[in-house]
């Protein structure tokens, strides 16, 4: 299987190039060229399989330059242990509402799902493609995104992993647990500034061929681990497929008949695989979007009109806030082809807007709804699905189900639908706790206790165990200073 650029000027790669190069040459994002089918006796078979190894079948369809064996191995290394009780479990709340749980694992965030088992796929690619240099991977994180992916990186052979975050931009528990990760090959940096001055720091160096030719020298490169690399999108594929699997297997679906899904969506990652695997063949009806006061998509799936000339909200559900959507590249591209793709692309950079002509629009619309949900309809969601249900949900989570009781209303569909819940809520207590109602409370472990007691659950370990943990990266340096930082940090991990 051979992967092509979402705008059509590169030449066809493996997929084990398309991993490496995150990006393809022509500033498209790589897409399988045509998508494998799910056969219903697969689909059967699957039923019987645990995540692994569900994971293991679908991944293989598409990676077709990975062996099984090599698969499975990291499929079970990703997915085992580091998740608990289990991957992707499935929470049936009513005979027609259920939730995939996206965030049993290290970090308690749905971004581990692919960040477990991208870096390993990056590893043997760098062996397939017979690269000999380390993959320094650099990531401006405004917090969820960085620890993930030094959790994921952490002693992966041949790749390192130095994450960038403001000093001030991120919350007291999300610095917390970037400054005590372990590992031999992570490092963590503050920087004095905003978010958008890590982000525009790492964008320069990647820009830099003087800083690649040093990095060169130290027998290190480059690379990227953020949602536009098909290796971050090959792995959420896999449990769209499992939840279908799990709702058969609970009495909640017929084998073969429809369900839909709600995903709580900023980047478009994440609902874009939910559509992969809807092209494969799994039974699904609808996709809905589900966005927050940024409802750039909303709109978008309204009218066919892409636009993002409007105010930036900051939100309860932060991982949402975003005004460009790069996923939705590949979408456009998978109805459209490169060709309207590239146009599209090139308005959105000139001019912050697209528009689709009908034919596309009436494809897209077939598949997809939107919907959003307020500051307020959120907090209120997440108190009565607390009070009819007795389960607590994250704030975006709490979007999703917004988009997804609204969609339920309407008598014309009547499928099951499964809502897609991308973090725990002991990610965002704050949040939780205003919903609930219970007092202000100034620390986090703190609060931790305040909606366990309140709730009767308990805080995943990975979020308390971080404050007993040592901190091993300190100190603060200015943004001019990040291309010295790191080139030292090459340095350091050649000796
Ligand atoms: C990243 C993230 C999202 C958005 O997912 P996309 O793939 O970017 O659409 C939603 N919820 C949480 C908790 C996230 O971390």
């Amino acid at each position: 299987m051979n992967y092509i650029s979402t705008r059509g000027g590169s030449a066809p790669v493996s997929s084990a190039v398309a991993i490496k190069q995150g990006l393809a040459p022509d500033g498209g994002l790589y897409l399988p060229e045509s998508i494998p089918a799910l056969s219903a006796e697969l689909l059967s078979s699957l039923t019987s399989m645990d995540y692994p190894h569900r994971a293991t079948e679908i991944l293989s369809l598409f990676l077709t330059d990975y062996t099984k064996e090599e698969l499975l191995a990291d499929c079970t290394a990703a997915y085992s242990e580091r998740f608990l009780p289990e991957a992707a479990p499935l929470k049936v709340l009513s005979s027609e509402l259920s939730v995939l749980e996206l965030w049993h694992g290290p970090t308690c965030a749905f971004k581990d799902m692919a960040l477990q088992l991208t870096p390993r796929l990056l590893s043997r690619a760098l062996v397939k493609t017979g690269e000999k240099r380390t993959a320094l991977i650099l990531v401006a994180t405004s917090g969820d995104t960085g620890k993930a992916a030094l959790d994921g990186f952490c002693d992966i052979p041949q790749t390192a992993i130095q994450v960038y975050y403001p000093e001030k931009g991120v919350s007291a528990a999300q610095k917390r647990q970037m400054i005590t990760q372990e590992g031999s090959n992570v490092d963590v940096v503050a920087i004095s500034g905003h978010f958008d001055d890590a982000q525009s720091g790492v964008k320069q160096i990647f820009g830099s061929s003087e800083t690649a030719k040093a990095l060169d020298a130290q027998n290190t490169f480059l690379s990227s681990a953020n949602s536009i690399n098909w290796g971050r999108l090959v792995p959420q594929i896999a449990y769209y497929v499992s939840a279908y699997c799990d709702l058969v297997n609970a009495g909640g679906v017929k084998m073969g008949n429809k369900v839909n899904f709600t995903v709580p969506t900023g980047n478009f990652g994440n609902i874009l695989a939910g559509f992969i695997a809807k092209k494969m063949g799994l039974p699904i009806g609808k996709l809905i979007c589900a966005s927050n006061a940024n409802n750039v998509l909303t709109d978008f799936f309204a009218t066919g009109v892409y636009d993002r000339n409007r105010p930036f909200h900051v939100t309860l559900s932060p991982s949402m806030d975003i005004l460009i959507s790069s996923n939705l590249e590949r979408l456009l591209c998978m109805m459209a082809g490169p060709e309207k793709t590239k146009a599209w692309m090139e308005s959105l950079a000139s001019s912050g807007r697209y528009e689709l002509d009908g034919e596309t629009f009436a494809m897209i619309a077939e598949h997809f709804a939107g919907d959003y949900a307020s500051e307020e309809a959120c907090l209120d969601r997440i108190a009565s699905v607390w009070s009819r249900f007795g389960y607590l949900i994250d704030p975006h989570t709490a979007v999703a189900m917004t988009a997804a009781e609204r969609y339920l209303a309407d008598p014309a569909d009547s499928a099951p639908m499964i809502v897609v819940s991308t973090a725990s809520p002991y990610k965002f207590t704050p949040a939780v706790a205003k919903a609930l109602g219970l007092p202000d409370v100034d620390s986090e472990p703190a609060r931790f206790e305040q909606v366990g007691a309140f709730t009767g659950t308990v805080a995943p370990a990975p979020l308390t165990e971080v404050y007993s943990k040592p901190v091993r990266f300190e100190g603060c340096i200015e943004p001019a200073a990040m291309t010295e930082t790191v080139l030292s940090f090459a340095a350091k991990l050649n000796k």
